[in-house]
């Protein structure tokens, strides 16, 4: 069992640091909105008003943050992770961020003293709940070796898949992977509505056909009833979709699906539906065809 600091108890974070917590690890917590704080207290863990505090004692800290300016400021500021934990730890990084900033964040953990792992997930908010997450680890064998005490509690699914920032470039084609498929999922319950086919009834046969995905298991339901409370907001998938974007100019890559759903997520972005769940681009597909007065 770890000492442990986590930083991000958001819409993933809150569920994975009670889950770590109720396995036993001592867990203190922090983050921004203090009202995450009662359920990790009520699973047995701590909270903390700083960085600091959450983290002096830690051997080992782990960021569930939006994006790299957050990461960015709580482990490189001046009041963060870098400049308070103890040396040695090991920092595993959940949230999605780019390549380039989980490179330049494990060379300067190494120059500090510190271990980091980029260890994005996928399964969303239901994934979490139920500690089922896929985790995609990029850093050193060792290091991944050390945190799979931390992975079997919140994943079930998880492997290394390659140096640092690797993680971060397989977290991109899933996202690349779930945007195009929620994008598809829209249009197929648009064209079933369209032609007088009950879309629920269509949606449950291809679940169970070769269509089947995670994505109809989990969100057909909600879908078809029109409930977009996140879950995943828009805001991150697009933000999600700019680092798709970016990684494909770099290695130089024509992805025509991926500008397509970029611009997409980007439209969801601009009406305004930016803090709904992505499913939400059924809202989009609709408002292309005209029928978003319905
Ligand atoms: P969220 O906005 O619900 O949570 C982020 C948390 O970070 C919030 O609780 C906020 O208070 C905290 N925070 C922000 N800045 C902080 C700071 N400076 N100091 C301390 N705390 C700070 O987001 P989320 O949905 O939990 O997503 C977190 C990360 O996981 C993102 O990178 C996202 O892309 C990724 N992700 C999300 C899902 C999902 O379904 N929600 C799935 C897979 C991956």
């Amino acid at each position: 069992m770890s000492r442990i600091g986590f930083i991000g108890l958001g819409i993933m974070g809150s569920p994975m640091a009670s889950h770590l917590a109720r396995a036993g690890h001592e867990v203190i917590g922090h983050t921004l909105d203090p009202k995450a704080y009662a359920r990790l207290e009520a699973d047995g863990g701590r909270s903390a008003d700083s960085v600091e505090a959450a983290v002096k004692d830690a051997e080992i800290v782990i960021t569930m943050l939006p994006n790299h300016p957050q990461v960015e400021q709580v482990v490189l500021g001046p009041d963060g992770v870098f400049a308070h934990a103890p040396k040695g730890a090991l920092l595993i990084d959940f949230s999605t961020i780019r390549p380039e900033s989980s490179i330049a964040l494990a060379e300067a953990g190494a120059a500090a003293g510190y271990r980091v792992l980029d260890a994005p997930v996928s399964g969303g908010q239901g994934g979490a709940e139920e500690g089922v997450l896929s985790i995609m680890v990029g850093g050193t064998e060792a290091d991944f070796e050390t945190a799979t005490t931390i992975f079997e509690v919140v994943g079930k699914t998880y492997i290394h898949v390659g140096p640092h920032g690797a993680g971060q470039v397989v977290k991109a084609a899933n996202q690349l992977v779930v945007g195009g498929t929620y994008a598809l999922v829209a249009e197929a319950i648009v064209l079933m509505e369209a032609l007088g086919v009950d879309a629920g009834k269509g949606l449950d046969v291809l679940a169970g056909g070769l269509a089947g995905s995670t994505i109809l298991e989990r969100k057909r339901k909600s879908m078809v009833a029109r409930e977009f409370t996140p879950g995943f907001r828009i805001d991150l998938h697009h933000k999600d979709m700019g680092i798709i974007t970016d990684a494909a100019r770099q290695a130089d890559l024509s992805l025509p699906t991926a500008a397509l759903t970029t611009s997409l997520i980007a439209a969801g972005r601009a009406q305004g539906l930016g803090s709904l769940d992505h499913s939400a681009l059924l809202k989009v597909i609709e408002k292309l065809n005209g029928l978003d007065e319905k």
